[in-house]
């Protein structure tokens, strides 16, 4: 299976992948964690990348079509991936389209994970996740607190705010999603892989549905 997730930011898309991940040993390939990894490690794209992403800004494609089309056809994505925040405009999910075509391998589900944006700006405001990137645990200071305030549960590690998790960066985030991301939603309903998921509910209930979606009972009980 070759996966997309597509949903405002606090949708969940983060977490139903990664469940998705342990659930199937897919590998779960994130563009804001991709790029967070090469702002960190300074590399030429994560210099560029930096101002527009503090910004809550899009990147440029040539960015983002770089680092996907170096990755997906190396031979641990042969067997299926999850792709999580992109494509997140036409132009990005035309060229991801050209380099899967090249590769003879197009994407099979995308599921749209659906939320009210009162219900997103919450969750991103009071998203807390752990500063040891090994761990990577993430927290709410509502739904989801560490048992010791600020400390990561797991590892001990302190838990941080991201940067573009404020208030201001959150409203342009979901913004820039509803004009450059939603189109993408007939998009893909062209292509008769869409899956819409309710994901106002908790995270088991949402992956419940998104098990159902991609048949994955009936695949493990085969
Ligand atoms: P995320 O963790 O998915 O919310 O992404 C964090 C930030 O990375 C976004 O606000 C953008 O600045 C940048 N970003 C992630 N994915 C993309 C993409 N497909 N195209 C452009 N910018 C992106």
């Amino acid at each position: 299976m070759r996966i997309l997730f597509l949903g405002p930011q606090g949708s969940g898309k983060g977490t139903q992948a990664k469940k998705l991940h342990d659930k199937t040993g897919l590998p779960h390939l994130s563009s804001g964690d991709l790029l967070r990894q090469a702002v960190a490690d300074g590399t030429p794209a994560g210099k560029r990348a930096k101002q527009y992403m503090e910004a809550g800004k899009l990147v440029p494609d040539d960015v983002l079509i770089a680092m996907f089309g170096e990755r997906l056809p190396k031979p641990e994505y042969n067997g299926g991936y999850i792709l999580d925040g992109f494509p997140r405009n036409l132009a990005q999910a035309k060229a991801l389209d050209v380099l899967l075509s090249h590769l003879n391998q197009p994407l099979t589900h995308v599921l749209n994970l659906t939320i009210d944006d009162g219900v997103a700006m919450e969750r991103m405001t009071g998203r807390r996740i752990c500063s040891n990137k090994s761990c990577g645990a993430i927290y709410h200071i509502k739904t989801a607190p560490p048992k010791h305030d600020a400390i990561c549960d797991l590892c001990g590690s302190v838990l941080m705010q991201r940067s573009d998790d404020t208030p201001e960066a959150c409203r342009e985030r979901l913004k820039i999603y509803h004009d450059e991301t939603e189109p993408l939603v007939s998009y893909y309903q062209a292509k008769h892989i869409l899956h819409v998921v309710d994901a106002n509910a908790d995270p088991e209930t949402v992956f419940a549905k998104i098990a159902e979606a991609l048949k994955l009972e009936k695949m493990s009980a085969k």
